[in-house]
């Protein structure tokens, strides 16, 4: 089975994604996540027409399908929230200003956190997603919003199937709507994902697999439940690699994009760290886990550097 598996790469100011691509091609990734700037805040340069148009010319040399790639919208956003009502209002013009530049370049699917009620209770919260998607999605919007699920830390909503179903069943335009699925938030949010199947039955009879858009490949740093949302790399953490390999070879899942996010390996010495995925994927076609990921890692790069 030809598994769709990429990284979440950087989306630079001067390449674009030109550089995604040449970044996720270096990985052996044959799709990929990036932002479209920087994560943690909402300063965008324009989008650049002629470095979308080389990034296209490539991807088509190359084993990336561009309908496989994926936005993700930066995390400070928050649509849950509606105590405040500037921050409330400007999340939605900067998710309206997403999905046009996700247009712009070309991706079909962004990938957005519900958000957190930070106080205002959880129905509330909910109510507040649902008013924000409302005014955000548009009928001509070739963009899928992407709700991925969360693991419940702190006062964040959308963390099971039942609560997703909630929102998107709020949504008017629901053909706009999907779900991304995170296997860290997932059991770190309490389910048991050594039995992938009664999980995955459960969300088809819940939400529908149709909906499932991406998934993103992360082990988990905490024990099922804790709700801690830290991600390990594939197979040093709580999840483990038998059942994360079950997971992403999934024949129900065989057309669905799978990213990794996981954490990139710091050198002890130097004070800099290094992009696990070109490692993680490798083990990862293999079906064989690698004891010594870090040590290959940090010598790989490390004899790049010298
Ligand atoms: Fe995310
Ligand atoms: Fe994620
Ligand atoms: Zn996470």
């Amino acid at each position: 089975m030809n598994l769709i598996i990429g990284g979440h790469v950087s989306f630079s100011k001067e390449e674009q994604l030109l550089g995604s691509v040449k970044e996720a091609l270096s990985y052996g990734c044959n799709t990929f996540m990036c932002y479209t700037g920087a994560p943690q805040n909402t300063n965008r340069v324009p989008i650049n027409d002629k470095a979308t148009a080389l990034a296209r010319d490539l991807m088509k040399k190359s084993e990336i399908n561009y309908r496989d790639i994926v936005v993700h919208a930066p995390y400070i956003i928050n649509i849950a929230n509606g105590v405040n009502k500037d921050t409330y209002y400007f999340s939605i013009k900067f998710l309206q200003a997403e999905i046009k530049r996700c247009e712009q370049l070309g991706i079909n699917k962004i990938v957005v956190h519900p958000g957190s009620h930070v106080g205002q209770g959880y129905e509330k919260g909910m109510e507040n997603i649902i008013k924000a998607l409302n005014m955000i999605i548009n009928k001509e919007q070739k963009v899928m919003i992407c709700l991925e699920i969360m693991s419940g830390r702190g006062s964040e909503c959308g963390c099971n199937f039942e609560q997703l179903k909630h929102i998107i069943d709020g949504v008017t335009y629901q053909d706009k709507v999907g779900v991304c699925l995170d296997t860290c938030h997932m059991h770190d949010g309490g389910y048991d994902l050594s039995n992938f199947d009664k999980v995955l039955t459960e969300f088809d009879n819940m939400i529908g697999l149709n909906k499932l858009a991406v998934i993103h490949i992360n082990d988990s740093k905490n024990e099922r439940g804790s709700k801690k949302d830290r991600h390990a790399n594939i197979g040093f953490g709580n999840i483990g690699f038998e059942n994360l390999i079950n997971i992403m070879y999934h024949p129900k899942l065989k057309d669905v994009p799978k990213i990794l996010e996981t954490p990139y390996v710091d050198d002890s010495l130097k004070n800099i760290v290094y992009p696990p995925y070109k490692f993680e994927i490798a083990m990862i076609k293999k079906k064989k886990f690698n004891q010594s990921l870090y040590n290959d890692i940090r010598m790989y790069y490390q004899s790049k550097e010298s």
